[in-house]
Formats: structure tokens, C-alpha cells, sequence
């Protein structure tokens, strides 16, 4: 079976597994709940979450290292940055703008009956200023050790461009950090083989608590952001992938299938990225020197996904409170949305953060958040399924219009695989 397959089944054994413990309504002091629900499979969704995470600071510090380092020596660096951002800029702002339109279309807001307010404390959209002096880190390694992943970014480009200027003596660290590269590839191989045990105790966990009432009220909602997910999925982006590359969208979204069930099982574009990354260069065939820069850039910075989301919500909020917006109002919404996800972490839920800036620049309560929270944990999973697939499509695109694409690589089927051990003594890096 190959790993995709065992992935997918071990989500649906574990949703089921979930499911039935809810139906079962177990006491508190049951075994089952105590051993089993909150014992070993809490204990190994968090542990599959960790060694996740475990690798994404070093792994974005030496990949991106690396392939500054290579960047350095064609002087493509800013080029590439250029193109980079502005299509993941260009994208989120395409996701916002469908959800807008199909959200107006549907209209998720009108004729929805009482719903609970929960309520829900307004963030403050971070200020331009301190936005950008914030990607510069004061101290690296304190930015390691947070996790703040633009300063990990930027400290990464410019060790790596030292690296490529300093003669002998970058040229040996160099060897190092793609030894190390090399390393670690190997270690998420190893990862990502754990994958069907580490999604099937996340969805024993989601089965056993997502109730379906909160979708049966905010049924419309929910649908419509579903929707605008998968025009972007399934339209938006083999339209820009097929029109910039020529490649066949069906090749890319097949071999971004295990990326997409982890970040659909984890919530979080942070946690994918490791997986992501070796997707987009040894599956798909993007060269270290885009994917290490696109790659990590996208986790942080693009989400489509989330955009879309807070298109949906902001029109169901609206009408739902009887405001009406205007035009200017939309295109602020498009505006803050898309920079809103600049500063933002790539962690489960943090769209909803995102949202209360976008609502607030808006005049509309933030309240709102309260309205659909219920419906957001399964929201939530899709969009980053999203959010993931929108980085590794800029990443391709990006290295195609660069000649860093290996075609071969992305037309091979079997390139990149994980293999499973019982398949063969020495696994695919
Ligand atoms: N969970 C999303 C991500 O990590 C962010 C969000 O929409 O809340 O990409």
C-alpha cells in the first residue's frame, strides 16, 4: 500500500475510532477514556505534532543556508524574492476577492436563526512599521528558540550569502550545511513514514469531540466556505500553474496529497512544512535554491485558505448583524486580509486572530468571531490543506519561470516516495 493510501486510511479508522467513542459516551473515570482517548492516543498525536515541529527551525535554517548560498553565486536573490512574494501577495488577494463574490452570491448571513454570541476579544492589526522591523532578529538564536520563523528566514538568506562570499572558508561551512541538508531530508523521510499512526491518534481526538450541530446551524456558512476552497483548489491554481509552467495541474495536486492530509490532520501550515518542503523538491522537482526560500516563506506569509475564509465570515458577520457594507469596505477587507497574514503565525486558529483585525477595519464587531467558532476547528483543516498546496505551487511556478524545475522529476510518478522499510532497505531521500 503506498503511503498515501495508508495515510488516508489510517485518518478514516481513526475518524471512525472517534466517532463511536463519542456515540459511546463514555463516564470520565472510564478506562477506555482515561487509558485509551486521553492517554496513548492524546499522547501520540502530540508526539507525531512535536517531531513535526522538531525539524522545522533547523531545517528551514540550513535549507535556506544552502540555497542562499547557491542563490548568492547567480545573484538571483532579489529577483526571486520579488517573484515570490508577489504572487503569494497576488493569490491571497485572488482567494479573498472569490470569497467575497461567492459569499455575496450565496449570502451564508441572511435568514440564519439565533445563534449564540459568544464573545471574542479584538486584536489590533500589528502597524506597517513594526511589521517589517520585526523580520530582522536581534539575536538569532533567540529567534530559533520562538520560532519566529521571517527572522529565522532572513538570518538564514544573509548567513548564506556570507557564505558564498567568503572564499575557503564559506566554502567548507558550506559542504557542512549540505551534508546536514542531506541529514535531515533523511530524518523527515523517516517522519513522515510515522504519518498514518501520528493522523490516526489526531482524528481518534477530532472524532471524538466535533459535534455536527454547530454545521447544521451555520450550515450555509460553512458550505460556502467550502465552495470557495475548492474553486481555488481545483480552478485557481491549475489555471495559474498550467498558464505560467504548461504542467499538468493533476501531477502537482497528486503529488501534494501527503503535504495536504497532514496539514488537513495537524491545522497547522508551520508543523506541515517539513513535509511540504521535501514534497515540493524531491517529489515535485523544485531546486533547494527556490523551494528552501518559497517554501518556508509560504508557511508563514501566504494563506489562501485563511483568506478565504475571512472573505465568507466577514460577509455572514455583516449581514448577519444587518450592516451593509460598501465597496471601499471590500477593498479594505481584501487589502488588510492579505497584509493581516504577513504577520501572523502559521498555527491552528489563528485565522480567527486574523479576522477580528479584519473585521475591526471594518466597523463590524468583533463579536462576530463568536458566531462561527463552532464551525471553525473543521474549517480550519481544509484551509490549511489550502494554505499548504498555495506554497508549493508558487515555489513550482516560481523555479519553472527561473529554470530551477526539474521536469523529469515532476513528471515521475515514483520520484521522491517515501518508501515504506518493509519495501526496501535503503528508502528514497
Ligand atoms: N491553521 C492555518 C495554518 O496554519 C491558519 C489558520 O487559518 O488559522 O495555515
Amino acid at each position: 500500500m503506498n503511503l498515501t493510501t495508508r495515510i488516508l486510511l489510517g485518518m478514516l479508522l481513526g475518524l471512525l475510532c472517534g466517532v463511536v467513542l463519542q456515540w459511546l459516551a463514555l463516564p470520565a473515570d472510564h478506562f477506555l477514556r482515561t487509558f485509551f482517548l486521553d492517554g496513548v492516543i492524546a499522547g501520540g498525536g502530540e508526539i507525531f505534532l512535536r517531531l513535526l515541529r522538531m525539524m522545522v527551525v533547523p531545517l528551514v535554517l540550513i535549507s535556506l543556508t544552502c540555497g542562499a548560498a547557491s542563490l548568492g553565486a547567480t545573484g538571483k536573490v532579489g529577483r526571486l524574492g520579488g517573484k515570490t512574494i508577489g504572487l503569494y501577495l497576488l493569490t491571497t488577494a485572488i482567494a479573498i476577492s472569490l470569497a467575497l463574490s461567492l459569499a455575496l452570491i450565496i449570502d451564508p448571513g441572511l435568514g440564519v436563526g439565533e445563534l449564540e454570541t459568544a464573545s471574542y476579544a479584538a486584536k489590533e492589526a500589528p502597524g506597517l512599521k513594526a511589521t517589517l522591523v520585526n523580520i530582522f532578529p536581534a539575536n538569532p538564536i533567540e529567534a530559533m528558540a520562538e520560532g519566529r520563523m521571517l527572522q529565522v528566514i532572513v538570518f538564514a538568506i544573509l548567513l548564506g550569502l556570507a557564505l558564498n562570499q567568503a572564499g575557503a572558508a564559506g566554502k567548507r561551512i558550506l559542504a557542512v550545511f549540505e551534508d546536514l541538508n542531506e541529514i535531515f531530508m533523511k530524518l523527515i523521510t523517516m517522519i513522515i513514514a510515522l504519518t498514518p499512526y501520528g493522523v490516526f491518534c489526531l482524528m481518534v481526538t477530532l472524532g471524538s469531540r466535533v459535534g455536527l450541530s454547530e454545521i447544521t446551524k451555520l450550515g450555509v456558512y460553512f458550505f460556502t466556505v467550502v465552495l470557495a476552497l475548492l474553486v481555488h483548489l481545483a480552478v485557481i491554481y491549475p489555471t495559474f500553474l498550467r498558464v505560467l509552467t504548461g504542467l499538468n495541474p493533476l501531477i502537482y495536486l497528486r503529488k501534494m496529497r501527503e503535504p495536504m492530509l497532514v496539514a488537513f490532520s495537524t491545522s497547522s501550515s508551520g508543523a506541515t512544512l517539513p513535509v511540504t518542503l521535501r514534497t515540493v523538491e524531491r517529489r515535485v522537482g523544485v531546486d533547494n535554491k527556490v523551494a528552501s526560500f518559497a517554501v518556508p516563506l509560504g508557511a508563514t506569509i501566504n494563506m489562501d485558505g485563511t483568506a478565504i475564509m475571512q472573505g465568507v465570515a466577514t460577509v455572514f458577520i455583516a449581514q448577519f448583524f444587518g450592516i451593509a457594507l460598501t465597496a471601499q469596505d471590500y477593498l479594505l477587507v481584501i487589502m488588510t486580509a492579505t497584509l493581516a497574514s504577513i504577520g501572523t503565525a502559521a498555527v491552528p486558529g489563528v485565522g480567527l486572530i486574523m479576522l477580528t483585525m479584519v473585521l475591526d477595519q471594518v466597523g463590524l464587531p468583533a463579536a462576530g468571531v463568536g458566531l462561527i467558532i463552532g464551525v471553525d476547528r473543521l474549517l480550519d483543516m481544509m484551509r490549511t490543506a489550502v494554505n499548504v498546496t498555495g506554497d508549493g505551487m508558487v515555489a513550482t511556478v516560481v523555479a519553472s519561470s527561473e529554470g530551477e524545475l526539474d521536469r523529469d522529476v515532476f513528471a515521475d510518478p515514483d520520484a521522491g516516495a517515501v518508501i515504506q522499510p518493509a519495501q526496501s532497505s535503503a528508502p528514497t531521500q
